[in-house]
């Protein structure tokens, strides 16, 4: 799933409880639950290299902008926590792809098969539902 998904849904998470072990928990939990739904990703292995960290790292920037912007003057250590565990298991993944761990590809592997990857158009509109239910409830929580 796109990193502008996944840290929304972390700083969605860290608006809703100020308990910094439930954002880490529900963050990484909520990451593979959202990797497991029909989604649409720049495909790190048939993509040509360059396309992909551009594409991904537009991705990454875009999704700590969002966040900023949604979350405003209402910024804090626990919401960086929250879009840090929601993104951790993919940089996690990409740790292990460009360091050469072996001993850590049983991970890459499952993280690999849990992946329900879908076509453009249908695997963007779970990630756009996440991207609008995540902004509704972080406004939802600073209106308190
Ligand atoms: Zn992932």
């Amino acid at each position: 799933m796109l990193s502008t998904a996944h840290l929304m849904t972390g700083a969605a998470i860290a608006s809703s409880t100020h308990n910094p072990w439930e954002i880490i928990v529900i963050s990484i939990v909520l990451h593979f639950v959202w990797d497991s739904f029909p989604h649409w990703d720049p495909d790190y292995e048939k993509w040509n290299k360059r396309d992909w960290y551009l594409v991904a790292s537009l991705d990454m920037l875009m999704g700590i902008l969002l966040v900023f912007w949604v979350v405003g003057p209402n910024l804090n250590w626990l919401i960086m926590i929250g879009m840090f565990f929601s993104i951790l298991p993919d940089i996690l993944t990409m740790v292990i792809i460009l360091g050469k761990i072996r001993i850590l590809k049983p991970y890459l592997e499952w993280h690999k098969k849990i992946q329900n990857v879908a076509k453009l158009k249908y695997g963007l509109i779970f990630q756009i539902i996440v991207v609008v239910v995540s902004v509704i409830v972080i406004k939802m929580s600073f209106l308190n």
